[in-house]
């Protein structure tokens, strides 16, 4: 069996038409959505990112603002630039690029995030709303992952789902979401014994740990789904998932790529929650 490719640049395509759609529907109201994106220090890979969701905002017809911060910027002035933009009545959502610098308490500064703007869903407000079934903003990343498994009209009622990761961004709310559909869920983590064991009994595995071939073809079932959340390098440095594809792809029954899988989609959801909390005001 070769597995059918669930391709997150195509579903992204489709969701993001769908937001510029919306958008535009606002917009005859006077509301036009809009994205601050704040980027603390000079990482080149949060530079790239901040870049590519600037310009994704751009391209579906929201308002973007991008501050760029040096790395001296202390805490305290973070928190009042947050203050202020959660006054803005132009901006809907506010990301901070993470990481952060170590002299500033990450965790403090998302608390300073409004949850009505927490379009990134790691607000603890959006994480208790996840948890009891409340409406709030779901992380992107699981939250593209779900829509995925939706592009194919997966029944998760019943089915035994893996998350291989228990990360706050990923691995937590992912399995949330999870259980929220009705699977059954397991989480795995680094001091969990036998994975594959685990994983042989999964109907979905998704991976979120960072490490190349952690799920390799001998740890999934037959006509499994499979979601690499996963971002690593290879020896030629070139861009992989978690999943060893080539012989995974081999027993599956779908499967994301890398690239052109989970990660499109995780700036999608952004614009999508980016969307709707200006739909909310
Ligand atoms: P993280 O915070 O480092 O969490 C990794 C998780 O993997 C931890 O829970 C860890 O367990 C678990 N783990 C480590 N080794 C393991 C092993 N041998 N077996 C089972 N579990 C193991 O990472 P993250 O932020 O969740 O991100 C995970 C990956 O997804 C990274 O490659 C990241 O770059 C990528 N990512 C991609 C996107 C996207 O848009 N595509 C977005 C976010 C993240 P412990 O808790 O026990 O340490």
């Amino acid at each position: 069996m070769t597995a059918q490719r669930i391709d997150g640049n195509a579903l992204s395509q489709i969701l993001r038409a769908d937001v510029t759609k919306r958008a535009t529907a606002l917009k005859a109201k006077g509301i036009t959505p809009g994205l601050a994106v704040i980027l603390v220090g000079e990482n080149p890979a949060s530079q790239v990112y901040v870049r590519n969701k600037v310009k994704a905002c751009h391209d579906s017809g929201l308002h973007s603002l991008l501050e760029k911060h040096p790395d001296t910027l202390t805490q305290e002035a973070l928190l009042d630039r947050i203050g202020a933009l959660n006054q803005d009545t132009s901006i809907h959502g506010i990301l901070v690029q993470l990481p952060l610098p170590k002299h500033i308490d990450a965790q403090k500064v998302i608390e300073a995030i409004s949850p009505a703007k927490d379009v990134d869903g790691f607000h603890i407000a959006s994480a208790g709303a996840l948890m009891t079934g409340m409406p709030g903003f779901w992380p992107c990343t699981p939250y593209g992952c779900m829509k995925m498994l939706e592009s194919i009209g997966y029944e998760l009622k019943g089915k035994h789902a893996v998350v291989i990761g228990r990360s706050n961004i990923v691995g937590k709310p992912m399995a949330l979401m999870l259980l929220q559909m009705n699977a059954t869920v397991t989480i795995c983590h680094s001091a969990t014994q036998d994975l594959k064991a685990i994983t042989l009994q999964a109907d979905v595995i998704v991976a979120a740990v960072g490490k190349r071939n952690i799920l390799t073809a001998d740890m999934v079932k037959p006509g499994a789904v499979v979601l690499d959340v996963g971002m690593n390098r290879n020896e030629e440095g070139k861009l992989c998932g978690d999943v060893d594809f080539a012989g995974v792809e081999q027993v599956a029954g779908y499967i994301t790529p890398v690239p052109g899988g989970v990660g499109p989609m995780t700036i999608t959801m952004l614009l999508v929650n980016t969307l709707e909390a200006a739909e909310r005001i």
